[in-house]
């Protein structure tokens, strides 16, 4: 083991990895596992989509495509982005891949050299920080609180800014909190990297899921932005896609020319079936995305009503996503059957362990008094996971 690169062993394993293993292993012993770990969304692929991948199979759409995408997909991707999010790009300026993960890692592998900063917002989904290490940068985070809704303040970006830093993350709607920041938080951030040579990867893998009338709003639509934004997005969450592995990347052509370079002496195109099914989603009916959304919403309103009755427990309303992410800061230190819950890790391991509810521990995303909870299980299964959670902490 002492052989592996530094880089390798400067990552961390994933913290939930314990915690979900256990959860699988309880399950396959036959307990009832009532599960809100999950990062993806319950409902099947719509059938238009597999129809369209069938059928791809059939016309024998099988072989290597163009290392960066088909030029369907990408026009697809214009078309969305313009669509839902009122930006303008060119096909040089969009690149199809793996998922949204390998549109990140390649963008920080571009962009990153040794000792270059990522600055991260605190609580951020797992995999922000392991990426930056793993291209060789040095993670940032910033803690931020539910006073600001888990927002980053400019004056907490200000207060991190170095000569050293090379990227800023912003992740809106986000995972874990699900929380959205407004066009004029958006703004008021981008303000402070005005004239730095800081570039900004927005992740806006969740940005058809958002409730209540909020709108997310794109950095890359400050027009003196749009060459310093690299925005990330894919069909995973909104057409519940996870298996397929599409994601796709919007930046300034030299940017998406060298994730196409990456890729090109990597992994290739991506899959040429799920590209075709990537095409179906994005230019079909956008109804399916509506409905789903509107479904998410009933469960998010159930759970932050649910969960903020129960002592001990204070969730803020997601304004997006499919997380909520309460505090459990009221249990901690206390003692139930037994165990003392020193942090969220032992909360975590008593819910499941004890009660049988799979949530995952916020240690993970860099918030160790939170839990994330997943609605993307049915309305009788949060039901029941509430009612085993008060029952825990009564
Ligand atoms: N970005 C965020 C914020 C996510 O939550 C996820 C998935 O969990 C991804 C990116 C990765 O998506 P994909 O499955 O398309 O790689």
């Amino acid at each position: 083991e002492q052989y592996l690169s530094h880089r390798v062993q400067s990552m961390q394993e994933s913290q939930t990895m314990r915690i979900t293993g256990l959860a699988k292993k309880m399950k396959a012993e036959g307990k009832d596992i009532v599960s809100l770990s999950a990062g993806e969304p319950d409902f099947p692929t719509p059938d238009f989509v597999s129809e369209a991948a069938i059928q791809a199979i059939r016309e024998g759409f099988t072989r290597y495509t163009p290392n960066s995408g088909i030029p369907e997909l990408k026009e697809a991707v214009i078309g969305k982005l313009k669509r839902d999010n009122k930006l303008e790009y060119r096909p040089e300026e969009i690149i199809i891949s793996t998922g949204g993960k390998q549109t990140l890692i390649n963008t920080m592998f571009a962009l990153c050299d040794e000792g270059d900063e990522v600055i991260i917002p605190a609580p951020y989904w797992v995999s922000f920080p392991e990426m930056a290490r793993l291209a060789g940068a040095t993670p940032v985070t910033v803690a931020t609180t539910i006073d600001t809704g888990f927002k980053m303040t400019p004056d907490q970006l200000e207060a991190v800014v170095t000569p050293k830093t090379k990227i800023l993350v912003l992740n809106s709607p986000s995972n874990p909190s699900g929380a959205v920041y407004s066009e004029q938080e958006v703004k008021a951030l981008m303000k402070v990297l005005e004239g730095r040579d800081i570039f900004v990867i927005s992740d806006e893998m969740y940005d058809r899921i958002v409730y209540g009338g909020v709108e997310p709003y794109s950095p890359a639509r400050i027009p003196e932005m749009r060459d310093r934004v690299i925005v990330s997005n894919g069909v995973s969450k909104t057409y519940s896609m996870t298996g397929w592995r599409i994601g796709y990347l919007a930046g300034p052509q030299w940017i998406i020319k060298a994730c196409d370079k990456i890729q090109s002496q990597t992994t290739s195109n991506p899959n040429s079936i799920a590209q075709k099914a990537a095409v179906a989603a994005l230019n079909g009916d956008q109804q399916v995305v509506e409905d789903r959304r509107l479904e998410f919403e009933k469960r998010r309103d159930f759970m932050y009503k649910a969960l903020n009755e129960i002592p001990g427990v204070s969730a803020a309303l997601p304004d997006g996503a499919f997380y909520i992410f309460p505090s459990v800061q009221g249990v901690l230190g206390r003692e139930f059957g037994g165990r003392v819950l020193s942090n969220s890790t032992d909360v975590a391991e008593y819910l499941l362990v004890e009660h049988h509810v799979a949530t995952v521990p916020g240690d993970a995303f860099g918030a160790p008094e939170n839990l994330r909870l997943s609605y993307a299980a049915s309305i009788a299964e949060l039901e029941e996971a509430v009612r085993r959670i008060r029952q825990a902490f009564s």
